[in-house]
């Protein structure tokens, strides 16, 4: 069903702090400019010193020796990912009795012959056409023949006597047919909440793509919220070269459900790919609208897409989104190019869903090439439900609201890890003023890996050096995700910008610090019972689970 959203800027209030701002272009005051670069305002943004990368140094090739990667059982042959010798599940038989589980869902089939080294798996459901009429989805499984060569640091080698079991299962992540391709997306019985609603539910798409849908007050569907997508096989200028994802997406772009709005947090390659987002727009062109950091608009309009499906937002300011429950009660859409909006939304009482989207600082970075290094923003999001009750959802912030409240971290750091402990100002403050605007939140998504550039360019280089030592002031640990977690008051946290673009060696370290990490901050893992602390899992690629709002 079509569905056409109105996305409209609400006017900053004035005393907000434009710190970040670098030179503007314009001649008024320096509110109603429009910068052409930004910086990160917090003394903990820092450069990495010499100290820095003699530290990463011993941390990596230094100390660490490489580690062998686990043989297939099936052929012998080292595996560059180990859920890649598998073959996957069928639809809806998720326990078949004749095949051997993997962790995450994935199936090895022992008296399946065609075990090659290269082999085409259909995803099959058991019917002749695929799911939703589609013809069957392929999925490539590759087999690496020479013996890897990653690296680990030496603490994440061997199991320590009080880590969970779980954390060190095999393969440390996999890939699962996402809920609406198993025939549970429509119905979605089992899972609606108290009012007869379904629960708001995510999807991760793997790497930093996060799919969060939450449903319309009428029942009658629910509006799709895709964050930073992205389906390529590389996150680079050129699919021919560059950083490789191991693990497929759990689906295409044509099989994902009704996309209403995609958010961007910057424009890493990692974050924006150019493929993904003009299938997006090409697939879903009659529902899908973008929201992006300030200065970001121009590159979705020099690909194509129309002004009136684009909004740029700054730091602390705010959109409201609404769902009309006919096209006729759409509003006039907001061009990008009016920077700071100087009109309020027109609220339509009759809207089947109002969602306000703000965006937030993150310490990060941004650009694409040598010569547009901090040109864009770079931001992080928090998207509520406006509920029924509230006098004027168009006051800042969000602190009041107990409707489902959703907080992207996007690609962040928190702190600078090389200060001593007795240095607060190596930690970054914005998320403690996040949580306070917008917290508590039902649902966090937060980063818990550098990325995707690092290890490509560790492994093409073939030096280990420590990546987090090196880039902390604009990366996470697991260890700093957990405090961003408690910063901005999340009841429920999934990690993602992991476990992609990275081997599997990497994928499983990541794994097992984060446990070790979420041990010692007692934080939880148990989805359905989050306590004082709330709980903060990592899900497979692909799975989706439901959120309490
Ligand atoms: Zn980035
Ligand atoms: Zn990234």
């Amino acid at each position: 069903m079509t569905c056409l959203s109105s996305v409209q800027p609400i006017p900053p209030s004035k005393d907000l702090h434009y710190d970040h701002h670098g030179p503007s272009n314009g001649q008024l005051g320096l509110s109603t400019e429009r910068p052409t670069s930004f910086h990160n305002p917090w003394p903990s943004y820092r450069f990495a010193t010499l100290n820095d990368a003699w530290l990463a140094y011993q941390r990596g090739a230094a100390v660490a020796r490489p580690q062998r990667e686990p043989k297939c059982d099936a052929c012998g042959e080292w595996t560059r990912v180990a859920s890649r010798s598998a073959s996957v599940a069928p639809f809806r038989d998720t326990e078949p009795d004749n095949e051997l589980a993997m962790p995450g869902g994935l199936f090895y089939d022992p008296d399946d012959d065609d075990n090659d080294d290269t082999e085409v798996q259909a995803w099959d459901d058991g019917e002749d056409d695929g799911p939703d009429g589609l013809s069957f989805l392929t999925r490539r499984v590759t087999h690496d023949t020479e013996q890897p060569t990653g690296y680990i640091r030496p603490e994440m080698r061997e199991m320590q006597t009080d880590d969970d079991a779980d954390d060190w299962r095999e393969p440390p992540v996999c890939v699962r047919p996402p809920r609406w391709l198993c025939g549970e997306g429509e119905d979605r019985e089992s899972n609606r909440g108290e009012c007869g609603l379904p629960k708001p539910a995510l999807t991760w798409i793997g790497h930093a793509s996060v799919l969060v849908q939450i449903p319309f007050a009428d029942g009658s569907g629910m509006a799709g919220v895709l964050f930073d997508p992205i389906f390529s096989q590389r996150c680079s200028p050129t699919q021919y070269l560059g950083p490789a994802r191991s693990l497929d997406p759990p689906c295409s772009v044509v099989e994902l459900p009704p996309i209403h709005l995609v958010i961007i947090s910057h424009d890493h390659y990692d974050h924006l790919d150019y493929n993904s987002i003009m299938e997006l727009w090409n697939l879903h062109i009659d529902t899908v609208k973008f929201i992006v950091p300030l200065g970001l608009g121009k590159w979705f309009l020099d690909s194509g897409i129309p002004r009136s499906h684009v909004t740029e937002l700054d730091w602390w300011c705010e959109a409201l989104v609404q769902f009309p429950t006919s096209q006729s009660g759409m509003s006039t859409p907001v061009p990008v190019t009016s920077y700071p909006p100087t009109r309020e939304p027109e609220i339509n009482p009759s809207s089947r869903l109002a969602l306000k989207v703000a965006c937030c600082p993150a310490q990060h970075r941004s650009g694409r090439g040598v010569f547009d290094q901090m040109a864009t923003l770079w931001a992080s999001w928090a998207v509520g439900v406006v509920p029924s009750d509230i006098k004027n959802p168009l006051a800042p912030g969000m602190k009041d609201w107990h409707s489902f409240k959703v907080y992207f971290g996007g690609d962040t750091g928190y702190r600078y890890a090389t200060a001593p402990d007795s240095d607060e100002t190596s930690i970054c403050p914005a998320f403690e003023q996040i949580g306070d605007a917008y917290g508590p939140f039902s649902l966090a998504l937060l980063p818990l890996s550098t990325g995707s550039s690092l290890p490509f360019l560790r492994k093409t280089l073939n030096i280990s050096l420590d990546q987090y030592t090196l880039t902390s002031s604009q990366h996470c640990s697991p260890a700093d995700s957990l405090k961003i977690h408690s910063a901005v008051k999340a009841r429920r946290t999934v990690g993602m910008h992991w476990g992609t673009f990275c081997d599997s060696a990497e994928a499983r370290a990541t794994r097992v610090d984060f446990g070790r990490a979420r041990r010692d901050a007692a934080v939880g893992t148990d989805w359905d019972n989050p306590g004082m602390k709330g709980v903060f899992i990592a899900l497979d690629i692909g799975q989706t689970v439901d959120v309490e709002p």
